[in-house]
């Protein structure tokens, strides 16, 4: 089966309306055509989901109830989402770099622009610069985000490319070291500019369902050293969210395609390592709930938390994944003119595995990148410069 006839069976037909079509001419321009998420988070083993630093874990009380429970920071859900994204499109760069190439080729052959030097015409081009130094080699190409060092100003924008899918759905810089207009007589750069592109991805924080006395624990560590039964000093306590523990979560997509749509949601189906010392601790497992398009926001995932917890907090015992999904969906499914969709995380993993869907989403983000930079061009330029 090919994946437009998948297509109709994972999404909804009701998002159809709330999706962007890639060719549209004023693509980059907002129509507040929203996607709205919900879903679960599970812990499978104890999680640490500070956002930096070493303080504790972040608590809140939920309001209208007597419990105080773990958060999960969107700015945490926003990077892990984004990393996993660019494992993705990795994986896709080595099973198909030929395929890679070209979306990156239409990246360097953008436009170009006309300018009269000593009265003489001349055309100078308009290129992606870290697409244009791997295009012979597209099994190098990478992008990744780089933590703030000791040079504050060129903070995260070090290792991002400005042009891959998850630059254009999770934000970036776009600055004189990523893109181009060469002038090819003076062989050098005339872009001068740093132009920010937003994210179309906005996580609600993810609030557990369960107060912190059932949902937080001290655990003890012990540094051990081999050879000998010594521990002396090295016992240290540090607080983790434990096991079983349920967060509940929304996102709210802007205006994406339906391949910017899939490729995120391929994206949050695979999470599944979350927060502080993630190689040791951190499983998770995402079940995605219910999905809904409009032009405006229509539910938060406190006021989803704050219904869950009353109806699971007083449990001795912490509801199972199953029963809470079954509970949110009757949340979800019931609220007035709401009209959320059921979902299948299993599809959504499948789709990650195929790379059909990490190449239409290459297609549709090279053409969002290709009219941000024709507005960018036509503010510092003029339309009638552009070729
Ligand atoms: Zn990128």
């Amino acid at each position: 089966m090919s994946q437009k006839e998948e297509a109709g069976e994972i999404l909804p037909e009701s998002l159809k309306d709330w999706l962007r079509d890639p060719q549209e001419q004023d693509r980059v321009y907002p129509k507040n055509k929203k996607i709205e998420i919900v879903f679960l988070i599970e812990a499978v083993n104890a999680i640490l989901p500070r956002t930096e630093g070493v303080e504790d874990i972040t608590l809140i009380k939920l309001p209208g109830t007597e419990y105080e429970v773990p958060v999960i920071l969107p700015e945490k859900l926003q990077a892990v989402a984004r990393r996993r994204m660019l494992a993705h499109l990795r994986r896709f760069r080595d099973a198909n770099p030929e395929e890679l190439k070209k979306h990156l080729e239409k990246l360097v052959n953008m436009y170009k622009i006309k300018a009269k030097k000593k009265g003489k015409e001349v055309e100078m081009p308009v290129s992606f610069i870290k697409a244009k130094q791997i295009l012979d080699n597209p099994e190098q190409w990478n992008c990744y985000i780089q933590p703030p060092g000791g040079d504050i100003s060129k903070a995260t924008d070090v290792g991002m490319d400005a042009y891959c899918p998850a630059c254009a759905l999770f934000g970036t810089v776009i600055t004189d070291e990523t893109l181009e207009i060469r002038d090819t007589e003076k062989n050098r750069n005339i872009f001068a500019e740093s132009v920010g592109v937003k994210s179309r991805v906005e996580f609600d924080p993810a609030f557990a369902i369960m107060d912190q006395e059932k949902s937080v624990a001290s655990y003890t560590h012990n540094k051990v050293s081999d050879g000998v039964s010594w521990t002396g000093k090295s016992l240290y306590e540090e607080k983790h969210v434990v096991p079983g523990t349920i967060f509940v979560g929304k996102v709210t997509l802007e205006d994406v395609t339906e391949a910017e749509l899939k490729g995120f949601l391929a994206t949050l189906a695979t999470l599944d390592r979350l927060g502080g010392r993630e190689r040791l601790f951190g499983t998770i497992r995402v079940h995605l709930a219910g999905i809904r398009g409009g032009s405006y926001e229509t539910v938060s995932a406190l006021e989803l938390a704050r219904k869950l917890a009353s109806k699971f907090g007083d449990r001795l015992y912490p509801p199972s994944v199953d029963e809470v999904l079954n509970e949110l969906n009757k949340i979800l499914v019931g609220s007035g003119d709401a009209r959320f969709t059921p979902i299948s995380t299993s599809e959504f993993k499948k789709l990650a595995e195929n790379m059909e869907t990490w190449d239409n989403l290459w297609k549709d983000t090279v053409e969002y990148d290709k009219q941000i930079v024709y507005r960018i061009l036509k503010l510092i330029r003029g339309e009638e410069k552009i070729t």
